[in-house]
């Protein structure tokens, strides 16, 4: 049976419409499906966590390749139908929470097999992207990769190059632990019920260490916030406005011993500037 047939039959099954609150748009396209398994590079002892499995249809694959899948689904009616469908896989955990809230670093430490990595694989729901993807970088988790759809747009920022004009803070974030690249462009048509963007598969290798050396990472994010919060403002502008650096003069000495121009916008910068700036920012604060 195809994805498309799969999925009409338990959506029918079951009586279920999609809940677009919650970012439900099925994925019905076998060849992006393989396309996300091969790019996720899953091994026979991998832990892979997906977040929001909804009625199955990538999970039915990864518990074909992984070691252990845990599957993390807030919509109550979805878990009725994934444990029938799994009920006979032992490699199979389910969790009924928002995965905002779930304790990501204890899950994985107390399943990983052989003291590996986990991965990370999932079409996630739109509405909470950048949340989710701050959360499984800042918390530092034991991961080795993020293999994600994401809506069309939030791909292009995540994977451009700092300096580039869609660079925003998401850029620099993602930058700073992982390596992120585009696998590829997924149209509407590849979903039930059809989004109203396109998406885009992508694929962030965690690093092993930041390519950056930063003092105080809480000032260095704080600072990369304060530059795109309002990006028609000047960098200065915005990093005084933020309240992190008060004193303007200082942050005038600051730019000019970096040799940047006190007009410069906060997407002009390379990561490597950032974190100059926010360190010279950590020792006059
Ligand atoms: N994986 C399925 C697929 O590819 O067809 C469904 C993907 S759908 C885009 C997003 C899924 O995330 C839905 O099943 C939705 O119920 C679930 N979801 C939404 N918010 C969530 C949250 N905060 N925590 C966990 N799952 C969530």
């Amino acid at each position: 049976m195809s994805s498309l047939e799969e999925t009409r039959f338990i959506l029918k099954k079951y009586n279920i419409k999609a809940n677009k609150k919650l970012g439900q748009n099925f994925l019905i396209d076998d060849t992006v499906i393989e396309k996300i398994i091969s790019s996720a590079e899953i091994e026979k002892n991998d832990l892979i966590i997906e977040i929001g499995p909804g009625l199955g249809t990538l999970t039915s694959k990864l518990l074909e390749k992984a070691g252990k899948v845990i599957a993390i689904e807030l919509d109550e009616r979805m878990i009725k139908i994934l444990t029938d469908r799994f009920k006979l896989y032992n490699n199979f955990e389910l969790i009924n929470e928002d995965v905002l809230k779930v304790d990501l670093k204890k899950l994985i430490f107390e399943n990983a097999i052989d003291e590996g990595k986990a991965k990370i694989v999932a079409n996630l729901p739109y509405y909470i992207t950048t949340p989710i993807i701050m959360k499984l970088l800042e918390d530092k988790l034991n991961i080795a990769s993020i293999t994600v759809m994401v809506q069309k747009e939030m791909a292009d920022r995540i994977t451009a190059k700092p300096g580039d004009k869609l660079s925003g803070a998401i850029t620099y974030s993602v930058n700073y632990y992982a390596e992120a690249k585009e696998i590829v462009l997924v149209g509407k048509e590849s979903f039930i019920p059809s989004p109203e963007v396109d998406s885009k598969v992508i694929k962030l290798q965690i690093r092993d260490v930041p390519p950056v050396n930063i003092e105080d990472e809480e000032v260095f994010f704080k600072v990369i916030r304060a530059s795109f919060m309002q990006r028609r403002k000047t960098l200065i502008n915005g990093l005084t406005n933020s309240g992190l650096i008060k004193d303007k003069e200082k942050l005038l000495q600051i730019f000019k011993h970096m040799n940047l121009n006190a007009e410069i916008r906060g997407e002009k910068l390379t990561l490597e500037q950032f974190a100059e700036l926010s360190n010279l920012i950590t020792k006059s604060i």
